[in-house]
């Protein structure tokens, strides 16, 4: 996520998670089936209770849908496959808005309520095992419009399709789901629009889109893990480029007719850009790279699994550069509570310092010495490494995040950062991890203390003095 360059700064209030999944006293250790108890209508994220679901993990969703832009109406199935990891009684889905039709567990009708953005699905399901929850449902979608943050987010609706960009929570606002990074997943999409309408989603299109009657239909599929909020159904009128990098990996870039003149960087700059990262991040973790320019102008560009999504304005290179950045820190390497959104977006702004230095502008050290000098930025009263619920995007989530780690990689050296760097994505590709993991990870291969340094930068108030 990027937007302080277009708009003004955002202090949000938003939601989060401690992984915590309630067991229930031993029932699984006394032998026969005993009646499981409810799912946690939360995953366990302290900041945001109610985001995610407890007592399960989600493996694969199935997303059949279709959108019409003229009557903005959305319809269809999500299938999810996942497993309990508790006996339950039910579980919880979430989702916002629209009418639910029908709900089937294991392929049978399954009674189910709804209050405010949970539902609840009546279940008995046994710890361990797999259980598949088919749930048909159709209306218009509702975004989430949070004011104190970002503004909309979720499934928008424009005036020729949609705009879905959806963190951090904002999956819910087009399909059921346990909406929290902590628990991510691969998907299907089948998603139908009318003939002329370009239906793009995360991942590799699989064979031509087919017409019928009328309507035409996508399959996408996500072959790697993603968090809900990078899901995308971005539909509309759009100018589509492919092919594949110098590297070799396919790009898929899609821009509105308005910014035709845009495809073709947006097409290469992706490409190049990708392939420059995996020379510094190590391999690409996923199958396809590009980008979409739609005319909806939300103000900023979101790192949509393998699609990143600019809203409304001409992506410059460094905006580019973060958002494929975020492909490794983020995407692949993802966070398990809200409040670590700086391995996201620290990451994701130094690699813009890097991809600055590359293109002989101005150098890292230049760019970190011009915010350090500022010493009435109200960044050093924002410890990064702590975001804040009500206010996660912060600058200081960015830029201190960063300068955090320009100042680890002063201490311990070029080599051994990058090193940390590539270990960092390699260690935990398609999954998920901490900001205990990443200070732990770089104290093991520097062989330093680096307690006062990470303390000074992400967890305390005031300007550090330790500069690496
Ligand atoms: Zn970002």
């Amino acid at each position: 996520m990027l937007q302080g360059r277009f708009t003004s700064a955002l202090s949000g209030a938003l939601i989060v998670v401690t992984l915590t999944s309630c067991s229930p006293s031993g029932a699984s250790d006394r032998g026969p089936a005993r009646s499981g108890t409810a799912g946690a209508s939360g995953i366990g994220d302290a900041d945001f209770p109610t985001d995610g679901n407890g007592g399960y993990d989600v493996g694969h969703y199935t997303l059949a849908l279709g959108y019409d832009p003229a009557s903005r109406r959305l319809a269809g199935t999500t299938t999810i496959d996942a497993t309990a990891t508790e006996n339950l009684s039910s579980f919880n889905l979430d989702l916002r808005g629209f009418t639910v039709d029908a709900v089937t567990v294991g392929g049978r009708s399954a009674p189910f309520s709804r209050s405010g953005d949970e539902m609840t699905v009546t279940a008995d399901l046994r710890k361990g095992v797999p259980f598949q929850a088919v749930v048909t449902y159709q209306g218009e979608p509702q975004p989430v419009r949070d004011s104190s943050n970002l503004g909309s987010y979720g499934f928008i609706p424009t005036k020729d399709g949609s705009f879905v960009t959806a963190e951090p929570n904002g999956a819910k606002t087009w399909f059921p789901s346990n909406d929290h990074p902590a628990d991510k997943a691969t998907y299907d999409f089948r998603l139908t629009v009318p003939d002329g309408v370009t239906a793009i989603a995360n991942g590799e299109l699989q064979g031509r889109p087919a017409s019928s009657g009328g309507k035409t239909t996508f399959v996408w599929r996500e072959t790697h893990p993603m968090a809900s909020y990078l899901a995308t159904m971005t539909t509309g009128n759009f100018l589509v480029k492919t092919g594949t990098s110098e590297a070799g990996t396919p790009v898929y870039a899609a821009v509105d007719p308005r910014y035709q003149g845009q495809l073709t960087r947006l097409y290469e700059l992706s490409g190049r850009i990708t392939d420059y990262w995996s020379t510094i991040f190590g391999p690409y973790p996923f199958k396809s790279t590009g980008g979409v320019i739609d005319d909806y102008a939300s103000g900023y560009a979101l790192e949509n699994q393998t699609k990143p999504i600019y809203g409304g304005f001409e992506p410059d290179e460094g905006i580019i550069s973060h958002e494929l950045a975020h492909q490794w820190f983020g995407d692949s390497v993802s966070i398990s509570r809200w409040k670590d959104l700086w391995l996201n977006e620290g990451f994701a702004t130094y690699a813009e310092w890097l991809w600055s230095e590359h293109q002989g502008q101005g150098t890292v050290q230049q760019i970190f010495d011009r915010h350090y000098r500022n010493a009435e930025d109200p960044i050093w009263n924002y410890p990064p490494g702590v975001a804040q619920k009500n206010d996660l995007f912060n600058n200081s989530v960015y830029t201190r995040g960063a300068m955090a780690l320009h100042a680890l990689r002063t201490q311990v050296g070029d080599q051994t950062f990058f090193t940390i760097i590539r270990r960092w994505a390699a260690d935990h590709q398609y999954g998920n991890a901490t900001t205990e993991q990443f200070t732990a990870l770089a104290e093991q291969l520097s062989g330093q203390k680096l307690g006062e340094l990470f303390g000074q930068w992400l967890f305390d108030k005031g300007r550090p003095t330790t500069l690496g």
